[in-house]
């Protein structure tokens, strides 16, 4: 099981802010931004590079759940920026795909 498996089996305690039949959402251990939520589909799909015609019902499930998540964290109206991090040079550590959810302050461009 990848670790997000394990905090949707609720075997790693996380702070679970969405839940529903494809995808669950919660703040992530180290905050880069006053709201920092991971938003992950429940089947593993490990990233982004590796998705298929097969996953496109649940990946437009997840982007159109996004603003949802942002809404019940308190930053819809003020904005918010999704990220996916794909393979080591995009910086990603957990191979169980996720999208960042990040806002509560201005966020600079380009990104480090
Ligand atoms: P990435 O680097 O894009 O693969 O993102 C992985 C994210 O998972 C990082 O932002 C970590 O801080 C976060 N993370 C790792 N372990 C946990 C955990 N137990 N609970 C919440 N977030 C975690």
């Amino acid at each position: 099981m990848t670790l997000f498996e394990k905090i949707a089996a609720r075997q790693i305690p996380a702070d679970i802010v969405y839940e529903d039949d494809q995808v669950f959402a919660f703040r992530d251990i180290n905050p880069q931004a006053p709201v920092h939520v991971l938003l992950v589909p429940k089947r593993l799909i490990p990233r982004l590079g590796g998705a298929t015609d097969a996953d496109q019902a649940l990946l437009g499930h997840l982007l159109l759940k996004a603003p949802e998540v942002a809404r019940r964290a308190g930053i819809a109206d003020t904005g918010y920026r999704l990220v996916i991090n794909n393979g080591r040079d995009g910086g990603e550590t957990v191979p169980h795909l996720h999208c960042h959810i990040l806002g509560g302050r201005p966020l600079a461009w380009p990104p480090g």
